[in-house]
């Protein structure tokens, strides 16, 4: 496994040059709200993460396969060599659970991957920061590689926690790297079910799915300010990153089936149990579920501005919410 290798190393140099960076000179400004790029981005890892969870090795990354198996392990790693903490109960959250597939119910065995970050100012209320790393798999011989949907996210996520090791974020960040996403949310509903924190103490599910295509309507788009008002003032003040700006909906009882995404991915799950939530991701593409959801078919710069944005968005709630 040539290319897993490759990334360990990448980790490892990217982790040294962090602690070489940390200097009172060199401060990292991990503030990527001013439309600036920021100083301390690693896009070489952002990129290596989605090609490698994407590649063919990972055999689509399906629930309760070998290649589910191999992503899971490629996420820990990962966070390991961020230094990022397990959660209370530890890195992974396993379960058994019947959800959908091809030739209908049939129950899945998966694990979900977490991380924590402590906060500073508002350590006891969590930011639960979310994205799937399973996909389809592969079916009928060919494999689902699922770069956008949602290797992207993952990375995305990633690229937030080294930053956030960087300079501490002011709420207590909960990572969640879901598994069972595509057999129904299997992964979030494992999670709230069993939550290694109480659900009250849960400020905001922000959810990453699908963050790397945003060239095709230049939109990092953000869903959840119908059923939460309050927050879409907090992200309208998030300057677009190059040619990407957010935009807002999907999410009013006027979008219907297919362009109505509140219960499309994970936040779902955290809607239905009330908790606040934004989703953040990209509009349907032709690529989108089909095996030619490719890391090839990625544009880096508008992935890197949607990386940006979201992260943008990650730290001006983090900084209005609990006032
Ligand atoms: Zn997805």
């Amino acid at each position: 496994m040539p290319t897993t290798l490759r990334s360990l190393a990448l980790s490892g140099c990217a982790a040294l040059a962090l602690a070489a960076c940390a200097t009172p000179t060199t401060a990292p400004d991990v503030e990527a709200d001013t439309g600036a790029t920021p100083p301390s981005v690693d896009y070489a890892q952002l990129l290596d993460d989605v090609r490698i969870l994407s590649a063919d090795d990972m055999e689509g990354r399906g629930t309760g396969t070998p290649g589910g198996e191999k992503a899971r392990a490629y996420v820990v790693s990962r966070l390991e060599a961020l230094g990022v903490a397990p959660a209370s109960f530890g890195r992974l959250q396993p379960f058994e659970m019947t959800g959908r597939s091809p030739d209908g119910p049939v129950s899945f065995r998966g694990a979900n991957v977490l991380g924590l970050i402590p906060g500073t100012r508002v350590g006891d209320r969590y930011i639960v920061v979310t994205a799937h790393y399973d996909h389809v798999g592969s079916r009928e011989g060919q494999i689902y590689n699922g770069a956008d949907d949602n290797a992207s996210g993952v990375a995305t996520l990633l690229e937030l926690a080294r930053r956030l090791k960087v300079q501490a974020p002011e709420h207590s960040v909960l990572f969640v790297a879901f598994d069972g996403e595509e057999r129904g949310l299997l992964g979030a509903r494992e999670f709230v079910k069993a939550p290694p924190v109480p659900l009250s103490s849960i400020a905001l599910n922000l959810n990453f799915d699908m963050t790397s295509r945003a060239e095709t309507d230049g939109h990092l788009w953000v869903t959840g300010t119908y059923q939460h008002p309050n927050l879409r003032p907090i992200l309208e003040t998030v300057p677009a990153s190059g040619a990407i700006s957010f935009a807002f909906g999907k999410d009013t009882p006027e979008d219907k089936g297919e362009d109505n995404w509140v219960d499309s991915s994970d936040h779902g799950v955290f809607h239905a149990m009330g908790l606040p939530f934004i989703y953040m991701g990209v509009d349907y593409h032709p690529d989108y579920h089909r095996p030619s959801d490719d890391f090839e078919r990625i544009t880096p710069t508008a992935f890197q501005g949607a990386t940006e944005l979201a992260i943008a968005g990650f730290h001006a709630l983090d900084r209005s919410l609990d006032r």
